[in-house]
């Protein structure tokens, strides 16, 4: 454990004049010094633009990208690496399916998610919902967090046009029943479309088995640096459905009349690429084949039980969502007090985490809350940030004793 927690240099940050306990790794991951020494030595020996000047530079410019996407696609076991687009993040990967879609939607067709989705994953539904007329269906969530799979199947029907679902809950850390979701949305037609931001680094994800259409992540969550995700498709669905922004790098041929586009996945991807993220990003998945991930997945799941166990025994505080399958992120509440004001109780004792809600409103909506403390685990996370997290909990709980 010390020695992938030596691969990250800011975690030797001190805050507020004690060592840093960063628990806001669902936010965004720390980056191992090898993505940042990638970065650096890609400005330092290659920047240049790809896929165009006659030069050298260029041209290792350019076999950089592509072997970055070479490594994406093998990381998710994508078929063919042209199944993987370059996006800014999970973000921009919803908005380009949800965009590109628009012709394949109709007044009267139904658009399913679920409640437990970030807002990445319900804004763009309902903007394709404004284009095309369709309707907005959202599954319910139980009281535990979980979706709730009787109201999954009452709302899936033959007019489910696209099923919209995270692989995990940013907010609760639910791991969804994926795979059956996706079978039972297959089987009535659906087209299907996975956020994975909060998977990728915790589970193997594997898009030919899960047999999604569109699988998305950013590379912010698995080490890579800000401004670089993925977005997996189908290569019929690519060659299928229309670009959906125009500009340099997608085009085949242009007049002033019209142009011919490019394959894919150059078709989706206008103008001047995040060139050094996907090199950061091609650097972060090396990082992560490097590291033994299976056993840093199962001290990590450790350590959730231990978060759990011990903050249960805290006075006034309240887990949020108790799922059954749960990936790396413990979301509560004190009762009396609000989650800011303990989130800013904690950053003063050094131990980050999140407070709000968690860019999930209509989950929040649901549970009857405004929002959550979150501590969120990644695999250097270790026993010590467990003891820190409990210790300035109870700390900030004397500050504000719970009130009934
Ligand atoms: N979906 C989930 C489940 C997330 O956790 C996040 C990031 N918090 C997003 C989507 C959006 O990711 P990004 O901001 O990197 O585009």
């Amino acid at each position: 454990m010390n020695a992938i927690r030596n691969d990250f240099p800011i975690l030797k940050r001190i805050s507020h004049g004690v060592p840093l306990v960063y628990l806001d790794n669902a936010a965004t991951t720390q980056k191992p010094q090898s993505v940042i020494d990638a970065e650096v030595e890609y400005y330092t020996m290659y920047n240049s633009n790809v896929h165009r000047a006659a030069h050298e530079l260029a041209e290792e410019a350019t076999t950089l990208m592509e072997d970055a996407r070479r490594k994406a696609a093998t990381l998710i076991n994508s078929e063919y690496k042209t199944e993987v687009i370059f996006t800014r993040g999970t973000t921009e990967a919803i908005n380009l399916v949800a965009s590109s879609l628009t012709a394949e939607v109709q007044s009267g067709d139904e658009i399913l998610i679920t409640e437990l989705e970030h807002h990445s994953n319900i804004v763009p539904w309902q903007m394709l919902c404004q284009r095309t007329g369709a309707t907005l269906v959202a599954v319910a969530v139980t009281p535990s967090g979980e979706i709730d799979l009787q109201d999954f199947h009452n709302k899936l029907n033959s007019k489910t046009k696209i099923f919209a679902c995270n692989h995990v809950s940013n907010a609760l850390g639910t791991v969804n029943p994926i795979a059956a979701l996706l079978s039972d949305a297959k089987a009535e037609g659906a087209t299907t479309v996975v956020d994975g931001a909060q998977a990728i680094l915790h589970l193997d994800v594997d898009v030919r088995e899960l047999d999604c259409d569109f699988y998305a992540f950013s590379g912010h969550k698995m080490y890579a640096p800000t401004g670089i995700g993925i977005l997996y498709g189908k290569q019929g669905w690519l060659e299928k459905l229309p670009p959906w922004q125009g500009g340099g790098e997608m085009i085949e041929h242009v007049t002033i009349a019209q142009s011919s586009y490019q394959r894919p996945p150059y078709k989706f991807e206008a103008g001047t690429p995040n060139i050094a993220g996907a090199v950061g990003l091609g650097a972060a998945i090396d990082y992560l084949a490097s590291i033994d991930r299976a056993a840093l997945r199962v001290e990590e799941r450790q350590l959730i039980h231990l978060t759990i166990s011990r903050l249960k025994q805290i006075p006034g505080l309240r887990l949020i969502g108790e799922p059954e399958e749960r990936s790396a992120v413990v979301s509560f509440h004190i009762d009396g007090s609000h989650p800011h004001d303990i989130g800013t109780l904690l950053d003063q004792q050094g131990v980050a985490v999140r407070t709000g809600h968690h860019c999930a409103m209509p989950l929040m909506d649901r549970l009857g809350i405004s929002g959550t403390v979150r501590a969120s685990f990644s695999l250097y996370s270790d026993a010590n940030d467990v003891d820190r997290l409990v210790q300035a909990v109870e700390k900030a709980t004397t500050f504000m004793p719970p009130r009934g």
